[in-house]
């Protein structure tokens, strides 16, 4: 074993890191990070990793960007922080007026905060309220796949799949609804996706059909699983459990904080099926990666059910700290500035078929069951158990940073990724999993 730096013999000492099994750490000790450049991370010997998870899903625009790191030090020169309750902030303002104009049409309102979970919880919270708001004191049941991943506090675990990592929390969960997740590697019904009509629908149908008086809301991340596994479904789906969710009168969240910000090749994973969801949930994405943002969005008609004189009692009393931090929202402008300037979107579109004919040539690996695809997410679903964590560390030797999840090995792209850079990635990649293919 490589001796360890003096660093990591204090990180050991003072820090609990996440997810993560701390008497495994003095096996596989955390790497110290010294600075980072584009889709690369340099350790404290000079050592690189291409971040080809995006440092968990956020980056966008690669690491040290000029324009980016110029607005938050020009933010810095003015104003830091001001609470949000009483107070408001030009950034603030211009980052709410263009997240209204690039999401979809139904959302007319921000709420922000500081986190994925809380831009969930937020939605559920609200969702809840409405109902309460508008007399239909039975609405306050959640519905969610059964793989879906919408955060770690107590609300957001309780829709989502219980696993590993959260079935020792399940007795503190909300009351909800779970429905099988549109999975077409493990179809049911054996069906090929060319001639089947979405008959996995079938099951949140009933259920809305016979619950929807106890149902506030629907909640999915729309077309890619994230944690779940990367799985990707059907943008038939998504369409046509929005349909039903309006049919029925239940609210749809969409959860859009891994999707949002053109990781799927459009702005927002809604935009594939054409959705107007009632809630919009952001965050990874929103500042590139820079700075923690979280933000609600939603409809008009919501709003108003809010909106009255206090001694109604309609008011949302909900808010965390560092809501609508100024730092972040000079970030997140400057990020969506990226995105015209360098056609950020445009770009990364023609680059995404090369990505996926690449991503097509695992499939003649045995040990390679399931290959999946969406926009700059990738996933290679192993056929055994234990090895990914073999590849990870394996990965790690050859620069790259392969995080699985399970068995499931997968591909976060950066949008700034480069032509050459995916091959690169993708190639050793292959001959990384080839080792194993016996
Ligand atoms: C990461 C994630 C969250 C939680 O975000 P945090 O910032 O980690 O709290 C919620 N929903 C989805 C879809 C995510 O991928």
């Amino acid at each position: 074993m490589k001796k360890q730096s003096k660093w990591i013999k204090q990180d050991l000492k003072y820090n609990w890191h996440p997810y993560t099994q701390m008497k495994e750490c003095e096996k596989l000790p955390p790497i110290l990070i010294e600075s980072a450049q584009g889709i690369k991370l340099f350790d404290e010997n000079g050592k690189f990793y291409y971040d080809t998870i995006s440092s968990w899903w956020c980056n966008v625009h690669g690491h040290n960007h000029p324009i980016i790191k110029a607005a938050i030090k020009k933010q810095l020169d003015t104003l830091e922080h001001v609470l949000f309750a009483g107070f408001t902030h030009k950034g603030a303002i211009q980052l709410a007026e263009q997240l209204v104009s690039i999401t979809p049409k139904s959302l007319t309102r921000v709420f922000f905060s500081d986190n994925g979970s809380t831009a969930v919880e937020t939605a559920l919270k609200m969702s809840f309220q409405y109902w309460q708001n508008t007399g239909n004191k039975e609405k306050i049941k959640f519905v969610a796949l059964d793989s879906a991943y919408h955060g770690d506090t107590v609300g957001t675990m309780s829709i989502s799949g219980v696993d590993l990592y959260n079935e020792v929390f399940s007795p503190l969960f909300l009351r909800s609804f779970m429905v099988p997740t549109p999975n077409c590697y493990r179809c049911p019904a054996g069906q090929n996706r060319k001639s089947c009509k979405i008959d996995c629908l079938k099951q949140l149908e009933t259920l809305l059909k016979h619950k929807n008086r106890e149902i506030a809301a629907l909640i999915l991340e729309p077309l890619v699983l994230g944690a779940g596994g990367m799985i990707v479904y059907p943008k038939e789906y998504l369409a046509k459990a929005a349909k039903l969710a309006k049919k029925y009168n239940v609210h749809l969240i969409l959860d859009e904080v891994a999707t949002g910000f053109g990781r799927t090749g459009k702005m927002f994973a809604a935009e594939h099926a054409n959705v107007q969801p009632d809630f919009m949930c952001v965050s990874k994405g929103i500042t590139a990666g820079y700075l923690p943002m979280g933000a609600t969005l939603t409809t008009e008609k919501i709003y108003k059910a809010f909106y009255a004189d206090v001694e109604k009692r309609k008011t949302f009393y909900h808010g965390h700290t560092y809501t609508a931090n100024p730092l972040a929202c000079a970030a997140a402008l400057a990020s969506l500035e990226v995105f015209k300037k360098e056609k950020t979107l445009s770009r990364a579109q023609k680059l995404i078929p090369f990505f996926h004919q690449e991503l097509e040539k695992f499939k003649n690996l045995s040990i390679v069951g399931d290959v999946r695809a969406l926009g700059m997410i990738g996933a290679l679903e192993l056929t055994k158990d234990k090895i990914s964590k073999e590849i990870y560390k394996e990965g790690l030797k050859q620069n790259l940073l392969l995080r699985p999840l399970g068995k499931v090995i997968y591909f976060f792209l950066p949008l700034c990724i480069k032509k050459e850079e995916i091959k690169l990635v993708l190639d050793r990649t292959y001959n990384l999993i080839h080792a194993y293919d016996h």
